[in-house]
């Protein structure tokens, strides 16, 4: 029997319970790519992402041939797709893993209820999650809205998954048409400025594994407090591989699980910690989907928001706003596709707070820039960001971008590497170079003024938060 594989966002063999349960099965298998981003909704993937996938689909297109069942890619829609190659290659099954993107959810229920009724075998699985949103609820049936109480539930539930290796060799099926090349896609960018990423990036199967390789060797040991250190190679660097599904989350934890020891509790700790924040934000988008461009607390959705001139949205995209730790993050994002989590937590806050510009405006950028752009952890890190989410930094809580450098990166390393104009002032003038008017050089005088000044920014935001909560 045949059994076509549809991959999609689980980029990988191993640990891939769609394709163990295709070939556990002794199906013949069919593995096939569609791509069809306009059925995708707020899940339609931006350029950056695009890069990306360009170079993961060549891996796995890779893996595949080695095992005799090459990638079968096509351009959608995706159930007139299915039903031809199923139609051509005479498949009785079809089996995926299940992606929470809302319009993506959608699609995917209609594509299984239509393929069952022409008679399939289909099954979808989860290969990306600890566990499915929907098994997550409160004593009383509903979602969890707060991480700490969905933390404290969810985590028992956690359980480690045997590891799956795929097969040298993979029982094939040759009828059918064969697709096109990753390349006909046209996904990749044109003019090339994704060719900085790549000294940053391996994308593909092999390239996360080497990644957790890296992590556990060196990062996990100063994890929980090196996590907020920008200048410093300190995260496991992971999340475009799990966005991609390059690798199970399981498998992540459970390599990290078994490096515990006395000495790393603590980092082992704080680290599934925010595997359980992505896993927080998967639930959230499921069960509360409107909120990729709805607030979650309604309260804000009478906010005096600002909308940015095209002048100062270009001054964000070039990264020359003026305030260093944000430019020096916008340009790391420009360059690499990826921005530190604490410098995204101050670029939010700057744009939501002292530039009062409503969330969606820096989180649309972030959706077209980011390598690891996710609808799930983009929508909850920028509702966070910007107190309107579920679980969020309160509104009046606002970072201070200079205090901020001077705290995490306080030798001004991070600043002078994506900000060169500011290398050869002192470190304490690179956080805020208008305070230290004596201490410029010729080269950091070309650095542009504030775009807002933090003080005045900062009074602005909270009487629009005062003056909104009195109209509520
Ligand atoms: P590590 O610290 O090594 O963490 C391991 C994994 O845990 C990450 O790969 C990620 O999958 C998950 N994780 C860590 N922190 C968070 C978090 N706060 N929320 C959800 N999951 C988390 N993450 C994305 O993957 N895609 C996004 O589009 C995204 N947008 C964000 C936007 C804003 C405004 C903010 C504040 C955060 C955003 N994050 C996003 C979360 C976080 O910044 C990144 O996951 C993290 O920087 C990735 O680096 P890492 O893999 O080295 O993380």
């Amino acid at each position: 029997p045949v059994a076509v594989v549809w991959f999609r966002n689980d980029l990988r063999l191993a640990d891939n319970p769609a394709l163990a349960a295709a070939v556990d099965a002794g199906y013949a298998v069919v593995p096939v790519y569609v791509h069809a981003p306009e059925e995708e909704g707020a899940g339609a993937p931006g350029a950056a992402s695009d890069a990306w996938r360009t170079r993961s689909l060549q891996q796995l297109a890779g893996s595949l041939a080695r095992r005799g069942t090459p990638l079968r890619i096509f351009k959608g829609p995706a159930l007139a797709t299915l039903r031809a190659v199923v139609a051509s290659t005479g498949a009785s099954a079809m089996f995926w893993n299940r992606r929470y993107e809302p319009a993506v959810e959608a699609r995917d229920a209609r594509v299984k209820l239509a393929l069952r009724e022409d008679g399939l075998t289909v099954r979808s699985f989860n290969g990306s999650l600890m566990v499915e949103p929907w098994s997550v609820e409160t004593g009383q049936g509903t979602p969890y809205r707060v991480f700490t109480p969905y933390w404290r539930s969810a985590r028992p539930r956690w359980r480690e998954r045997e590891p799956w290796h795929v097969p040298d060799r993979l029982l094939a099926c040759d009828e059918g048409p064969s697709g096109i090349p990753v390349a006909a896609l046209g996904l990749q960018p044109s003019p090339r400025w994704d060719r900085t990423f790549w000294d940053a990036w391996n994308p593909g199967e092999a390239g996360a594994h080497e990644a957790l390789e890296i992590f556990l060797e060196g990062t996990l040991d100063g994890y929980a407090d090196g996590r907020d250190r920008p200048a410093q190679t300190s995260t496991s660097r992971l999340s475009p591989h799990l966005h991609f599904g390059e690798i199970a989350p399981w498998r992540i934890h459970a390599a990290v699980h078994a490096a515990r020891s006395t000495a790393r509790e603590r980092h082992v700790d704080t680290f599934a910690k925010e595997l359980g924040w992505r896993e927080f934000a998967h639930h959230l988008l499921h069960h509360f989907p409107e909120t990729v461009s709805a607030n979650f607390n309604k309260r804000f959705d009478g906010f005096p928001w600002q909308t940015p001139s095209s002048e100062q949205w270009r001054r964000v995209e070039e990264g020359r706003t003026g305030i260093p730790l944000v430019d020096a993050g916008l340009r790391e994002l420009w360059h690499t596709g990826w921005m530190h989590n604490r410098v995204r937590m101050v670029v939010g806050s700057c744009l939501t707070k002292h530039l009062r510009w409503h969330w969606q405006h820096g989180a649309r950028w972030f959706w077209d820039t980011l390598v690891d752009a996710d609808l799930a952890n983009n929508t909850l890190g920028w509702q966070w960001v910007a107190g309107t989410g579920a679980d969020a930094a309160p509104y009046f809580r606002i970072f201070n971008p200079a205090t901020q450098a001077a705290r995490f990166d306080p030798d001004g390393i991070y600043i002078a590497r994506w900000v060169p104009e500011l290398a050869g002032i002192p470190a304490k003038a690179r956080f805020a170079p208008w305070q230290h008017p004596d201490l410029l050089d010729e080269r950091s005088r070309t650095y542009p003024a504030p775009l807002v000044s933090l003080a005045e920014g900062r009074e602005a935001a909270l009487a629009a938060l005062a003056a909104s909560a009195r109209r509520n």
